[in-house]
């Protein structure tokens, strides 16, 4: 057991101490061993995933930004023309600076350092500033946000997460629908939980999807995400957050219908 156990390393976690060992105290230790190097495995593996993903999204803008400057740079041009590509790498600076931000937050919440400043909030309110805040953007495309809800809900929660977590939602309800669409937040009490909805008639996720949209980077149509500058980290950060607050987030979603995602929290007494 010792000499096999010397064998392991970060590098190699593939090995078990798999010797046959009766079902005795020592049998049990080295089975016990096994699933703790199968979960280091596995978290090792989703560390190489991550690190390899983001740099990936951070390389696509930086191409971008290359090939602008690249092109601008091999004649003369009209000061019209510079401020062109001034703007296309400024969209894409700002595309980096989300995706940045999104990344040290994601890395700040595994390393647990991100305090949660929990008080007394009511839910009526983030709700409110939530759709007020995308409300303008919806209406220039067209799709029109809702707010129902019955009676304000007493929280303990950290206001900026909430907000935040709410303006992902929404802010992709917003996106993945198309122009004269709605977009609607209500929620309802659910035993010493409230579950809030957020609910859009726009594309849908298609089935095979469904669960895999609150993976790191996970985007069902990468070029249309791309596009609408998307990193595909906004719903790994939504449900962090809903899980510091000890509660949940899941979806329901028809093609071509729309989408219902659903963030059950736990009530203040
Ligand atoms: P993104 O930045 O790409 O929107 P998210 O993590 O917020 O990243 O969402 C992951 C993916 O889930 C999106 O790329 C999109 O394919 C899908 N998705 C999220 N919200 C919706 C929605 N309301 N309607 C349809 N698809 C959605």
């Amino acid at each position: 057991l010792t000499r096999l156990a010397k064998r392991i390393t970060a590098e190699d976690l593939s090995q078990r101490l798999d010797l046959g060992l009766p079902e005795d105290e020592v049998g049990r230790l080295a089975r016990t061993f096994n699933e703790m190097i199968a979960r280091l495995d596995d978290a090792f593996q989703r560390q190489r995933q991550f690190t390899a993903d983001a740099s990936h999204e951070l390389r696509t803008p930086l191409t971008a930004i290359k090939g602008q400057a690249e092109v601008a740079l091999q004649r003369e041009r009209e000061p019209e023309a510079y401020r062109d590509v001034l703007r296309a790498i400024n969209g894409e600076v700002d595309r980096m600076i989300r995706l940045v931000g999104s990344l040290l937050t994601l890395a700040r919440a595994d390393a647990g350092q991100i305090p949660l400043v929990r008080e007394p909030v009511g839910l009526a309110g983030v709700a409110t500033a939530a759709v007020d805040h995308v409300r303008p953007a919806a209406e220039q495309k067209g799709v029109s946000v809702g707010l129902g809800g019955g009676p304000d809900v007493p929280l303990r929660a950290d206001e900026d997460l909430l907000l935040q977590l709410l303006l992902n939602l929404l802010d992709n309800a917003v996106k993945y629908t198309p122009t004269g669409g709605n977009v609607a937040v209500d929620w309802s009490i659910e035993g010493n939980r409230v579950a809030v909805r957020v609910a859009d008639t726009g594309i849908g996720i298609p089935p095979d999807h469904l669960a895999r949209v609150f993976d790191r980077f996970y985007r069902v149509d990468k070029a249309r995400s791309r596009s609408e500058g998307g990193s595909g980290l906004g719903l790994s950060i939504s449900r962090w957050i809903a899980e510091a607050h000890g509660g949940s987030i899941n979806v329901e979603s028809e093609p071509g219908k729309g989408s219902t995602f659903t963030v059950r929290l736990p009530v203040s007494a």
